[in-house]
């Protein structure tokens, strides 16, 4: 049997930037490509689903996941604590699967030391007032909330020059085409095809 393992995406952006909503749109159209769903302290926003979203958990929770070493990577942002399971990371890439963490700049130095093979990409906002403006719009931060992060998009940004790819979410539908094309390239890469493709490279080459 060919053993196929996926590759490991980090992506990054500061809060109000797109990140979930490109992953969404990315993660919805191919099939071969997964989220992670991260833990968190932080409290359900409406409209979120627990183990959809996040798994939603207390800090009593996370502690104990954190004792077990259940975490590949965590930390803590904007108050909250925010955390990727090992177990389904390493299940999920052995599978064959591409797969997004969904994390921040903390987190990705984490897992870039741990699995230096992973591919990481940073979503930038158009303008500076734009990014208020989504944040204000998605309509589930308070005023202080939104001020907060609007605070640390500065210092979060900021780490931009230590990712592999740089992304800028203006127009959506280009941005989510250019999301696209890092996959693809990525699952063109010739030992990405070797792995894939063993059986047609090993009939070609009789
Ligand atoms: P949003 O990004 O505005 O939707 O706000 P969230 O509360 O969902 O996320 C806040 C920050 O936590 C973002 O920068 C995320 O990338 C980060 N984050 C989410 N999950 C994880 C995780 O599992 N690990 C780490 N290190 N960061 C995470
Ligand atoms: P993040 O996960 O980075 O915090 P979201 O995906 O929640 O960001 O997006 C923040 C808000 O901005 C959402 O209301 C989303 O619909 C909106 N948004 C995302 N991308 C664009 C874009 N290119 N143009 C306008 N609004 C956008
Ligand atoms: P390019 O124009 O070279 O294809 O894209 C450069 C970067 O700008 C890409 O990361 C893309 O996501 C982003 N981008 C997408 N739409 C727009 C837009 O309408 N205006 C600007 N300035 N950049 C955009």
């Amino acid at each position: 049997m060919t053993v196929t393992t996926g590759t490991l995406y980090i992506i990054s952006a500061p809060s109000g930037a797109g990140k979930t909503s490109l992953v969404k749109a990315l993660v919805d159209s191919e099939a071969q490509i997964r989220v992670s769903v991260s833990h968190t302290t932080r409290a359900m926003r409406p409209g979120e689903v627990d183990g959809v979203n996040y798994h939603f958990v207390s800090r009593e929770q996370f502690t104990a996941m954190l004792e077990h070493s259940d975490f590949l990577e965590h930390a803590q942002v904007f108050d909250n604590l925010y955390g990727t399971s090992q177990k389904w990371v390493e299940q999920t890439l052995a599978d064959g699967y591409d797969l997004i963490l969904e994390i921040d700049w903390q987190g990705a130095q984490q897992v870039r030391r741990l699995m230096p093979q992973s591919k990481s990409i940073f979503i930038l906002p158009p303008t500076q007032e734009a990014l208020r403006h989504r944040l204000t719009n998605r309509g589930q931060d308070s005023g202080e909330i939104i001020e907060r992060r609007m605070h640390e998009a500065v210092s979060e940004m900021s780490h931009y020059v230590e990712y592999d790819y740089i992304l800028i979410n203006d127009d959506f539908a280009h941005a989510l085409t250019d999301l696209k094309a890092i996959f693809r390239a990525n699952q063109l890469l010739q030992q990405v095809q070797q792995q894939r493709h063993a059986g047609l490279l090993s009939e070609l080459l009789v």
